[in-house]
Formats: structure tokens, sequence, C-alpha cells
């Protein structure tokens, strides 16, 4: 494991500036001629822009930006960096709708259906009087499903930050701490370690809590004999990373260390099954059905795994339900769980680069059950 903190300028750049013309040939499929993206992920991914308001018209030849003063320099800017080229519109709501107003005449305006509330598109049908608006839903994420090379290297750089940050807080574990404080200080180490933050909150689970798939870390401290689930992140310029380890602090019950066993045969099953054509669903069952075969089928009550990028959760679902068939260079997670109210809970969790045949792991701390 690497112990330098990371360093941005070592990782290869994110290929930016060719979005923009790969997502205007999803225009026609999507029924629409322009698109407004205002799911504040994608405006980034599109243009680097990372503030928290602004909206992105995407037309035929250029696109526009609007976002309000706080943004002006960094704006500017972003978009320079990322070598992309669009017009910066900057102002209040008004002024935001007056540009979007005049940069549109007749045409399908595309809305991000998932991202714009009721209240906006009421205004957005007023800004686009004598257009057409419709619904899209995943244009940009369906992009956003294949990584670059620059992107993948910051999802590898934040699970490796992860890796180093679990190491230095793994002897917390067994010293009776609280789960708040093993927590305070996995997000501590990992921004020391280079990261801008975590990936998402937390999650410390001893004893009870364990079975509790999304539980916050709480006052309580880890006990001797419990396992203790660890679900954590870290994110680098943007980039997510999400790995599981459930440990026990001392030995465990015969029946704790069989939920063990069974989720690791799982999770190795699921990890088995990754690889790019093929359907998501199946590796979903086939971390299922070895659950099932060992009698704890009703004890995994989530999907096995999810895509993960600029968001935690994103494209392609991992699910028994899923209709995606992974692609090379998505990155997606293979998580199956056993939770029994009471007794416990393990999960074990990898964030892993689809390849043609076997997925890379990037989350690569030991799966060690037992720490003393
Ligand atoms: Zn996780
Ligand atoms: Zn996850």
């Amino acid at each position: 494991m690497s112990t330098a903190p990371v360093e941005l300028t070592a990782l290869p750049p994110l290929e930016t500036a060719a979005r923009l013309g790969r997502l205007r040939s999803a225009f026609e499929p999507a029924g629409c001629d322009v698109l407004l993206v205002t799911n504040l992920a994608n405006v980034r991914y599109l243009t680097g822009f990372t503030g928290s308001a602004g909206m992105l018209l995407v037309r035929g030849e250029n696109a526009l930006l609007t976002t309000d003063g706080r943004y002006r320099t960094q704006a500017r800017e972003q978009l320079d960096a990322a070598g992309v080229s669009a017009r910066i519109e900057i102002g209040g709501p008004a002024d935001q709708y007056r540009a979007l107003a005049s940069a549109v005449a007749s045409a399908r305006v595309g809305l991000e259906a998932g991202a714009v509330t009721w209240a906006a598109q009421r205004a957005l049908g007023e800004v686009f009087e004598g257009c057409e608006l419709v619904p899209t839903s995943g244009v940009v994420e369906c992009l956003r499903r294949v990584k670059d090379a620059g992107e993948a290297a910051r999802i590898e750089a934040a699970a490796a930050v992860a890796d180093e940050a679990l190491a230095t807080v793994l002897p917390l574990l067994a010293s009776g701490r609280t789960e708040a404080e093993i927590g305070l200080e996995l997000d501590f180490a990992m921004r020391r370690l280079g990261a801008e933050g975590s990936a998402f909150e937390t999650i410390v689970a001893g004893g009870p809590n364990s079975a509790k798939p999304h539980a916050r870390p709480s006052s309580r401290p880890v006990g001797r004999g419990e396992l203790v689930v660890v679900d954590f992140g870290a994110k680098v310029d943007g980039y997510r990373s999400d790995m599981t380890r459930t440990f026990c602090v001392g030995e465990p019950s015969a029946e704790l260390r069989e939920m063990y066993e069974v989720v690791m045969g799982a999770q190795r099953a699921g990890v088995a099954a990754v690889a790019s054509g093929r359907p998501a669903a199946e590796v979903d069952a086939a971390c299922r059905s070895r659950i099932e075969e060992a009698g704890f089928g009703d004890r995994f009550v989530h999907a096995t795994g999810h895509g993960v990028g600029l968001d935690i959760h994103e494209a392609p679902a991992v699910s028994a339900t899923s209709a995606d068939t992974l692609q090379e260079r998505s990155v997606v997670t293979v998580e199956p769980g056993v939770y029994v109210p009471d007794a416990g809970g393990v999960r074990i969790e990898d964030t892993l680069i689809v390849t043609n045949t076997v997925a890379r792991a990037v989350t690569r701390f030991p799966k060690e059950l037992v720490v003393a």
C-alpha cells in the first residue's frame, strides 16, 4: 500500500472536452434537439464546473452555462482548464432564465426528469415558451457509465487512500472506542492522506447495530466477540471509492463465523461474475444463490451493488431487476450481506473496474475476520 498523499498532478487528465460531442449524438434517441442539464454531477462531468448552482444548455453547435455571481471567476477557470468552450452567463435566477430563453427559439428541449422539481418544471415551461419540453432520463448518466483513464485513476487513488486509512485505524477496533470515535478517525485519516472528503457518511456498526445495513455510527463502544461492519470510502477530485469490511473483535461465535464464511463465498462468486458483456443481474444472482443455498436468503435484504463515480450510487445497477449489461471500464461494487437482528451482520464490499476478463478490485484491504 502506498503511504504518500494523493498527488493529483500525477494522475492522467480527465477527458472532459470530448464529452459534449458524445452527448450530442445521444440527443436523437432521447427525442430532443437540445438538453438542459440541471443535475450538478452531470454539469461537472460535461464541463469541469464544480459550483453548487448552475444549469448547462447543450445545443447542436455550442453550449451555455448559467450560474450566479459567486462562481464568476471559478466557472471560467474550470471550463478553460477542462478545455471546454461554452458561453457563461452570470446572474440571478431571472437573468439565467432570460439567457436560456434567448438561446433557444423553437426546439424539443430535453429536461432531466430526475433532476427537475415541480416548481422548476413550471418555470421552465414559461422560459421555453413555444418549445416542446421532453422528459429524458439517464442521457448523461449513460455516458458516465464508462470511465476514461483519468476517472479510473481517481477512483483507484480514492480506494488506495481508504485502504491506507483503514490500516491506521484498525488497532482502534479492539480498544473499546465507540463507533463514532472510530468513524471520525477513519474520516480524519482519509483527509490526512489527501482525500478531499469522505465518499459518503462513514458507517461503523458494532454488535446489534451491525445487523442494520445502514446504521449511523453511535456512541456505543465496540465490544469483544462482536461483529463490526465498516463501510466507507474516500473522495479524490470528485471521484469516490466504496469498501466494506467486517471484523470480529476477538473470537466470533460459531454462528457469526458461519455468517462470515457464507458472505465471503458469495462475494467471491459475485466478483468472479463481473465481466464486460454480462448482464449485471447475473452478478446479483451469483451472490444471492450462494446465500440462499446456505439458508440465509431472507437475510440478504439489499441489492448486490451499484456503479460508482462522481456519485456514490450511479449506473449501472447491480441488482436482481437490473436491465443493465456490464461494459468495459465501468466501475461497480459487489457487496452481499447477511443481517440477523440482534445477533449481528456481515457485509463485504469491493469496488471493481470491469474488464473483458477478470474484474480488477481497486479496494484491496485484506478480508481477515478476526482482529485482536
Ligand atoms: Zn459501501
Ligand atoms: Zn456500496
